[in-house]
């Protein structure tokens, strides 16, 4: 499969009070592995559940519980690196990573720091046709998702709910290779288009199974490209602070946008960056310290003791890779090269497999371009103003695959097959037995036809006059004949038949 051509965008420049600034972010996000149990225990992962009812023994850190690892967690983990074309190791391992946090009974969290599963691979961020960004992805690892302290239903004390205790995240993190607020969020919408298109994570950001930490400094033009030609010296870039658990891609965007401007007045102010960890408030526009920022050594790793090394067989990863689905940037090149759709179009078309599916079962033995004009416009856009989604059309890929079928074969016209189409959306039915039924059906008999343009010319004998002598009243009898026809005449053959008696080149 051979990937689209693209070129790279530019950073966005940052205009301070003394000079320009280039951003430079790296994410880190929180994918929640789609698996009904948890990492380590059998617990149900159902969202919404009443608080503390997804809770095993495990879970609560009962003294001499043990983990057991969760295997289709781990073989989802895999397809994920797969997809995103990284490398598998066949050897990983488990640490502990030691902090108290009230949702967290074990008192530390199973993760995976020295030997992750999943190691560099990469994303085509796409920013407008033929403008793309490759940015590298470092590692995946697997870990286990922190329970919810509520804070909000007793004004002396503070409440857990440990359902999310347990359960296993990817965390997918990437190089620092994002240069805009812009690609950050794309970065996040091609990862989980991916992932979706995986189903290894169902990308539901509101509830919480994604959430992306961000990662940003600034520095001047010329020193990121300093930082790529080095082997990964990080002291070469800026001072980073993270912004921790961004669940939605406006948030992601303004952060970043007001992250870089504070960093930038401070640098020009003589100051410094400290590195921490911040957290974003949409309400006031501004990013606030939460904490200084804790190096590896300060979470005490450890190899946990609990867990053997994790050791996979090769035949397995193959196994796994045999079976990927067919992936966007590949699904996207095939639209393009075999229906000859734009990019555009062809990225609409793909932005989920349900689109993607619904559109080839259309276009199969149709017309590739009228299909994706129909899918596009038409249903879309009729899906978009009523607020549904693909599953939930009216009209199915079958139903509107007829209605093209009447247009190819001059059975209705373009104007008659969007009646049709609202007929179908709203009562049902087969396409063609509606035209059948409802004499829909164009007029192509030219027989038929003369007849009406006869009664026309008769009825309005100045106007024949008028015509003849001036060519472009013609359309006034177009228009005449298609009404006496309640629109079903072919206007291809009204519009000849009235050239011929008016006498008209
Ligand atoms: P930690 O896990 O402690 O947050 P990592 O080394 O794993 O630290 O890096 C986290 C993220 O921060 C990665 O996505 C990395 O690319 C990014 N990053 C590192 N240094 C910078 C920097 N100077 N500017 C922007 N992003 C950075
Ligand atoms: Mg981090």
């Amino acid at each position: 499969m051979t990937e689209l051509a693209y070129t790279e965008p530019k950073p966005k420049i940052y205009a301070g009070a003394k000079d320009d600034w280039e951003v430079v972010i790296g994410l880190e996000v929180h994918a929640q592995v789609s698996s009904k149990s948890k990492l380590f225990s059998g617990a149900s992962t159902k969202f919404g559940a009443e608080p503390n009812s997804n809770v095993s023994l495990v879970d609560a850190a009962m003294p001499g519980m043990l983990p057991v690892i969760n295997e289709f967690c781990v073989e989802q983990a895999v397809r994920t690196g797969l997809g995103l074309k990284a490398e598998i190791n066949l050897y990983s391992r488990f640490d502990r990573k030691n902090y108290f946090y009230p949702d967290l009974p074990q008192g530390y969290q199973i993760s995976q720091l020295y030997h992750p599963i999943v190691g560099e691979g990469e994303i085509l961020v796409d920013m407008e046709p033929g403008v793309a960004r490759k940015v590298r992805v470092e590692r995946i690892h697997i870990e286990q998702d922190a329970g919810k302290s509520v804070h909000d239903m007793d004004p002396e004390m503070s409440f857990v709910d440990l359902n999310r205790t347990g359960i296993a995240l990817m965390e997918i993190v990437s190089r620092p290779d994002i240069r805009g607020p812009e690609e950050a969020a794309e970065y996040v919408r091609k990862l989980r288009q991916i992932l979706r298109y995986l189903s290894t994570c169902d990308g539901n950001m509101q509830e919480g199974s994604m959430r992306a930490d961000v990662n940003v400094s600034v520095c001047k033009a010329g020193t990121y490209e300093k930082f790529r030609a080095s082997d990964n010296d990080f002291s070469i870039l800026g001072t980073r602070c993270e912004i921790k658990n961004m669940n939605s891609m406006r948030f992601i965007q303004q952060a970043i946008d007001h992250e870089a401007k504070r960093q930038i007045a401070i640098i020009e102010d003589g100051g410094t960056i400290d590195q921490e960890t911040r957290l974003y408030d949409p309400v006031k526009s501004e990013t606030r310290s939460m904490r200084s920022k804790e190096e590896a050594h300060d979470y005490r790793y450890f190899p946990c003791p609990d867990l053997l090394p994790l050791e996979i067989e090769q035949s397995w990863v193959d196994s796994i890779a045999a079976g990927l689905p067919e992936l966007p940037d590949d699904k996207k090149a095939r639209f393009v090269s075999d229906y000859g759709m734009t990019e555009y179009d062809a990225g609409v078309l793909t932005a989920d497999v349900a689109n993607a599916t619904y559109f080839e079962t259309v276009a199969k033995g149709r017309d590739g371009k009228m299909a994706a004009n129909w899918v596009i416009n038409e249903l879309f856009g009729r899906l978009n103003k009523e607020d549904h989604s693909i599953e939930e059309s009216p009209i199915s890929a079958t139903q509107l695959g007829g209605v093209l079928d009447l247009i190819t074969k001059g059975d209705i016209s373009g104007k008659i097959a969007k009646e049709l189409f609202e007929i179908v959306w709203t009562e049902g039915g087969d396409p063609a037995e509606i035209v059948e039924a409802r004499g829909m059906k164009q007029v192509t008999d030219t027989g038929a036809i003369e007849a009406a343009v006869d009664e026309v010319m008769a009825a309005n004998p100045d106007k024949v006059a008028a015509a003849k002598a001036k060519p472009s009243m013609a359309g006034w009898f177009v228009g005449q004949v298609m009404k006496a026809t309640g629109g079903k005449a072919n206007p291809k053959a009204v519009n000849e038949i009235i050239r011929a008696k008016l006498g008209i080149e």
